[in-house]
This record gives C-alpha cells, structure tokens and sequence, in this order.
C-alpha cells in the first residue's frame, strides 16, 4: 500500500476540520442572519401598517365629523409608494378613499413590481398580497375602518435585496479567506511536529546501517519528540558501547585461547614429526593446556550468563551473616586442603537483593581469596554496616594485587602477571561477574591489596 507523508496526512486532516468548521459556521451563521433579517423585515412591515392605521385614525377630526382626505390621499400615496395600498371606510363601511380608486395603473405598477420580484427571488415564500383590517378609534370611539393590504409573508426591495447579496458575499468571502489561512497553518503546524520526526527516522537510518555515531536534535519539536529523540540517541550510545564491547570481547577471548592452542599445536607437531618424544609428562602438560581451553570454556558459559546479570530475579530479604557462612560452609574442604584458617565474623544485616546472585559474589570472593593465598595462609568474611549499607568484606593474607591493577582486575579476562605465574585462577571473568551483580544491586565494589601481604575485597550494598 502506498504510504503518504506523516505531514501531507497531518496537514490534511488540520486543513479539513477547520475547512468543516469554517464551512459549518459560514452556513448556520448566514441562514441564521437571513432569517434574522427576514423577521426584522416582517416586524417593520407589520408596524408599518399599524402605523399608518395609527397616524390615519388620530387624523380624525371631530370638530367637521370626519378625516381630513388630503391628508389620507397624501399618506395613502405615500405608502403605496412602500408597496401598502389602503383603504378608508366610515365606521358605517362606506368607502372614503381608495389607493386603487385614486390610481390603479400605479397600484398595479406597484403590486406587480413585488410580485414579481418575490416570485423570482423568493418563490418559496409562496407569498401573496392580504388584507388586514383596523379600526380607528379616538377616545374610545370608532371612526372608521382602514384596509392595509400588502406583500405577506414580507418582501424586500431592491436595496434590501442588494443588503442581503452583500452579506451572503461578505459570509463567503471570510469562510472562504479563514480555509486558505487554516491551510497554510496546518501545513505550518503539520511541518512542526513532523521535521523532528524526519530528524529521528535520518538517524535510525544511519543507525541501523551501524553508523551509531548519528544523533538527532533534541533542541526542536515539543515534550514527545524531545522524549522520542533522546531515546533514540541513548539507544545509540547502547549500541555504540555493546558494539565496543563486542569487539573487545571477541579480541579477548582471541587472545586468551591463542596461548592454550597455540603450545597443544606446538606440542602435537613436534611428537608426530618425532622431534619431541611423547612423553607422559608432555601429554599430561597437553592435558593441562586442554582443561585450560575447557575452563575458559566454562567461562564463556559463565560470561553468557553475566550478560544477563543486570536482570535480577524478585529481590527478597537475604541475610547476609548467614549467607557468608553457608557459603564458607562449602569451601571448607579446599580451605582444609590448603591449612588456610576462615573466619567469619560481624553481625547479621538484612538487605533486599537476589539471594543467588550475591551468593555468587561472595563465592567469587571468597574463591579468589583461597586461590591467591599460599598454605597456612588466613582468610577472614566480615559482615556489618556503614553509613553506604551492608558491607561485605573478604580479606585475605595472599598474593596480593600490585596498586596500579587493583581496578584493572574487575575488567573482563584481566588476570595479574603474578596469578598467570601461578598457573592458578581462570581466565579473569569472576570479578567482572561479581562487580556488574553488585552494580545492578545499587551497591559498590572495590579493592584494596598490599602485594605480598594480601587483599580486602569490600562490597556496599543499599539497605533498601
Ligand atoms: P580469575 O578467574 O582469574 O580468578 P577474577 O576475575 O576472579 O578471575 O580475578 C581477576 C584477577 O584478579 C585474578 O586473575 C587475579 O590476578 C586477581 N585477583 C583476584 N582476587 C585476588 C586475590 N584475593 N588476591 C590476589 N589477586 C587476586
């Protein structure tokens, strides 16, 4: 299916509901005001006649005992100029004067030139000329009777029909003037909230094409498409990172089985080309090398895991004294192995974390601390809190880390010069594991050593 522009739809849909709008209001306001008018028209008319009846009746007089016909002539040409023909009669119906008597030609001048006007102008008026009777009273008496006939329902001349066109051209004209100007905004405003959007799409663009370098203006458009830009943008800084770490991983991971693989080959090609004898202490250091591999793979288990650590389970109480002990608890045969003396002291604090996870954290701790420390060395857990939250300290009378690396070893594969002497230990992924739990709990980790004498590995955890 064919897709339109984001602001053509938007500047669509703006311009035809304020066009409805404007269309609407032109319509009901134009009837409403015509109707307006032909009710005023019809009022005047009929106080028109009223007034006539009214001026004609108080011109009685009743010195002479009747109306003063002059006068009479001179209104009754007067309104049938208006488009009213009158007639007078005594209050005994005899006819005094008559517009039609007086001048027919121009009655029907007159009768006809509205007829025919309203027919063709307002033929559904179905209009007609009728008669309406009033009686001229002074003082309560009645003095005769006067016929007012005209153009009924109303009719309108020629300059109220000229008023009327006007209107109805002035109505359209600003209907027509407030859809061209309602156009013009909504492509304006249509323009506003989709130039960042294009903004966003230009940058996914280049994005998804891996250039994560790409970022969009955060500085235009309004709440949302603020919001959506920055996400885009930290969406990218993501990628940018995880496709770092990536290339470091694999560069790593190249690096530590290079070693491993690279002795094995040696090995093997000099015992098939008879230069070395295969011996059992030879195969057996090929054995080492290959449960070297098997440990790294081991790791690269662990790490896929760890990638996932940022994902806790449900936090629940974990008290940590305990915690330590059942952990020391299954060290103990290693511990007994190497005659190291454990200890585990502190009082008990409860945090909200991942039971399995710090578990994992203290078991790393705790393994590094056998591994790295020589026979009849000590190892000691302390428990308690500080001012950050619980503390776990795992301190140790081993190797120790030489200052300029203790932050080094909490980087993936990272291994001191001295534990890779010792043939001890792993590929350096414990650490990394243990510091990015411990992260996602809030808390903090770090170390502090003296080469030779040992180290303390200290994790803060949140309270809460
Ligand atoms: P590994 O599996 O090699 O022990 P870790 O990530 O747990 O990996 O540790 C990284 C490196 O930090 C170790 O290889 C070692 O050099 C150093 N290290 C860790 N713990 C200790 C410790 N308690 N004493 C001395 N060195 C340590």
């Amino acid at each position: 299916m064919k897709k339109i522009h984001l602001k053509t739809s938007l500047s669509l849909i703006l311009s035809l509901l304020v066009a409805l709008t404007v269309l609407l209001v032109s319509i009901f306001s134009g009837i409403f005001i015509n109707k307006q008018f032909e009710e005023y028209v019809k009022n005047t008319q009929k106080n028109a006649a009223e007034e006539l009846a009214e001026s004609i009746g108080s011109n009685y007089d009743e010195s002479l005992g009747g109306f003063n016909l002059d006068y009479v002539h001179g209104m009754g040409m007067y309104a049938l100029k208006e488009g009213y023909i009158i007639r007078l009669y005594d209050r005994d119906k005899n006819l005094l004067w008559d517009a039609e008597n007086h001048d027919m030609m121009l009655c029907h001048e007159v009768m006809d030139g509205i007829m025919t006007r309203m027919k063709e102008k307002k033929p559904e008026l179905k209009g007609e000329f009728v008669s309406y009777s009033y009686e001229l009273k002074k003082a309560g008496n009645l003095n005769g009777i006067l016929e007012v006939s005209y153009y009924t329902p109303f009719y309108l001349n020629e300059n109220e029909f000229q008023f009327i066109k006007a209107l109805n051209i002035i109505i359209g004209f600003v209907g027509g003037a407030s859809i061209l100007i309602a156009a013009f905004l909504g492509v304006i405003i249509a323009g506003r909230i989709t130039r960042p959007i294009s903004g966003v799409i230009a940058a996914t663009k280049k994005i998804s094409g891996g250039d994560y370098s790409a970022e969009v203006k955060t500085d235009i458009g309004d709440l949302e498409t603020y919001e959506l830009a920055r996400s885009v943008n930290s969406m990218a800084e993501t990628l940018k990172e995880q496709e770092y770490l990536r290339r470091q991983l694999t560069a790593d991971i190249a690096h530590e089985l290079r070693t491993p693989v690279t002795n094995i080959s040696s090995y093997m090609e000099m015992m098939i080309d008879d230069v070395m004898e295969p011996t059992k202490e030879r195969l057996s250091s090929c054995y080492n090398e290959l449960s070297r591999l098997s440990e790294l793979i081991k790791d690269l288990e662990r790490l896929e895991n760890a990638e996932l650590e940022t994902v806790l389970a449900d936090k629940e109480d974990v008290e940590l004294l305990g915690l330590c002990g059942s952990i020391l608890q299954g060290f103990s045969t290693k511990i007994s192995e190497k005659n190291i003396e454990a200890k585990l002291e502190g009082k008990e604090v409860t945090v909200k974390a991942d039971r399995i996870r710090i578990g994992q954290v203290v078991a790393n701790l705790l393994s590094n601390a056998i591994k790295y420390t020589d026979e009849g060395g000590e190892v000691k857990i302390h428990v308690g809190k500080n001012e950050a939250g619980a503390v776990i300290a795992v301190e140790d009378t081993g190797i120790g880390i030489p200052e300029k690396e203790q932050n080094l070893v909490f980087e993936r594969f990272y291994r001191t010069d001295k534990s890779r002497a010792r043939k001890t230990g792993g590929a350096g992924i414990g650490l990394s594991i243990s510091r990015a739990i411990v992260k996602a709990h809030n808390g903090t980790i770090r170390c502090e050593s003296s080469p030779g004498k040992g180290s303390i590995f200290t994790v803060s955890l949140p309270l809460e």
